[in-house]
């Protein structure tokens, strides 16, 4: 369990001082160009040594993709792009860094960027987040104001510059790739890997793109050292981490915890338990829309972190937007809404996605009203596993997935939906 002393973000809390004289009061900005003195290959190694697995859902190792960044330049600028894009429903633990902590985001960005020999720092923003705009915009006014930015920022040696871009609200912006061409002031459309970005990234040049979170935590970490983030959790998911607790809690909320915190513990702590008692539990979503459901009764003791979630649930932490639904909750029609969603936001790239999005969707519209034939929903799977990995980005295997988690966890609920229709036990209902 997480004592508060061990918070990062503890903005979070109740302390609602986002500008630069709270930062400092609480820690932030200290001695940062010690931190930069201690050279590249230190900062690289210990946050390779913390275990830090990227915070924006796939959960790469942020040390060993910096490490993938060119030592010396070839020539080329090389760039951080901060991924605050933020659109994965039910995802909204990074607004909440923006909103309170600023300057936490805004130290790791200078650090991140001295690490990767980058003198320049995109903040890629969601297009709805115009009040996290303006208080990371006031925050780094207020840092440039102090020489933490801009030539000989913090007093480093480096000289370093933020710019924040908004995006026009497409979902498909917070693929790294997408949001590269966006940046470029391109369509927002994804772009084969490899190349990834360290190779050829923003303007052809080395670029690594890192969520908000897995940059703001970067400060913290080299002051407290990767032991005492790697204490956190187990091996290979280590740290503490945001989780966003939404739907049929008591209350749902934003909270750090530390990771692998058992599904139950961070309900109860947190949340003040399942709306109705822990056997109203219908159905969990443990890390944003992209991954599959679990059923509830499997959920109670599972571990909050990538391994445990994959390996023993089929599902994953991704996000870590934990999406709670109860037993009254239409859960075919809960993953026919995100059916939708997906056919909405695909780019339209690459066949695969721009059709069997629109395939799914149907299908599922039609099991929603138990209007379907039993057989559709073994045909409904075979769609899913011929979008899953044929597609230029992971939105089709974010479409595909949650629709496998229903089929895999609930397929006795869409039988009986389809037999109970047909016996004129229920009306039509409407997918909307
Ligand atoms: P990915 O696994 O393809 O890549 C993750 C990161 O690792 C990328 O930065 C990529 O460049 C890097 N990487 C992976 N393999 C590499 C290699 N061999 N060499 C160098 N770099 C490598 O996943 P992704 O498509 O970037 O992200 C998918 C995840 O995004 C999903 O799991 C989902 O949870 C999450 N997601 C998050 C949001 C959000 O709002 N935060 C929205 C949609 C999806
Ligand atoms: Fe576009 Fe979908 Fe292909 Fe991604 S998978 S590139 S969103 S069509």
């Amino acid at each position: 369990m997480l004592k508060d002393q061990d918070r990062i973000f503890t903005n979070l809390y109740g302390m609602h001082d986002r500008t630069l004289a709270g930062a400092k009061a609480r820690g932030h900005w200290d001695g940062t160009a010690g931190i930069i003195e201690k050279g590249r290959d230190w900062i690289v190694q210990t946050m390779k040594d913390s275990g830090l697995r990227g915070r924006g859902g796939a959960g790469f190792p942020t040390g060993l993709k910096w490490s993938f960044m060119p030592k010396e330049s070839d020539g080329r600028p090389a760039y951080l792009v901060v991924n605050a894009d933020e659109s994965e429903p039910g995802t909204c633990k990074d607004r909440e860094i923006m909103r309170h902590d600023p300057h936490t985001l805004i130290e790791g960005c200078l650090i991140a960027s001295f690490a990767m020999n980058a003198h320049t720092c995109y903040i890629y923003l969601r297009g709805e987040y115009i009040r996290e705009r303006e208080a990371l915009q006031a925050a780094i006014d207020e840092a440039y104001d102090q020489g933490l930015l801009g030539k000989n920022a913090a007093g480093s040696g480096w000289d370093f510059d933020i710019f924040l871009h908004h995006g026009a609200g497409a979902y498909i912006c917070g693929e790294e790739t997408a949001l590269i061409e966006s940046l470029e002031g391109k369509k927002g459309m994804p772009r084969m890997k490899p190349p990834f970005p360290a190779g050829a990234g923003l303007y052809g040049c080395p670029t690594t793109v890192n969520n908000v979170e897995s940059i703001a935590v970067v400060p913290t970490i080299l002051r407290r050292g990767a032991d005492w983030f790697a204490g956190f959790g187990r091996q290979n998911n280590a740290g503490t981490k945001l989780f966003a607790i939404s739907g049929h809690v008591n209350n749902p909320c934003v909270v750090e915890e530390a990771m692998s915190i058992s599904f139950e513990e961070l309900i109860e702590k947190h949340c003040g338990g399942i709306r109705g008692g822990w056997d109203n539990l219908l159905a969990v979503i443990p890390g944003g829309s992209s991954v599959p459901c679990v059923r509830g009764e499997n959920m109670r003791d599972a571990l909050m972190d990538f391994d445990y979630l994959r390996g023993e649930l089929g599902s994953g932490l991704g996000t870590a937007a934990v999406i709670v639904m109860d037993k009254q909750t239409d859960i075919i029609k809960a993953i026919w809404r995100l059916s939708k969603f997906y056919k909405h936001e695909s780019c339209g790239q690459c066949t695969p996605c721009r059709e069997g999005t629109g395939w799914m969707m149907r299908v599922m519209d039609r099991l929603v009203k138990g209007e379907a034939e039993l057989e559709e929903i073994d045909m409904l799977w075979d769609v899913t596993k011929q979008v899953e990995g044929h597609t230029i980005c992971a939105l089709g295997d974010a479409a595909a997935w949650p629709i496998q988690g229903l089929i895999k966890n609930f397929r006795e609920e869409i039988e009986d939906r389809i037999k109970a229709q047909k016996a004129g036990r229920i009306g039509a209902m409407a997918a909307e």
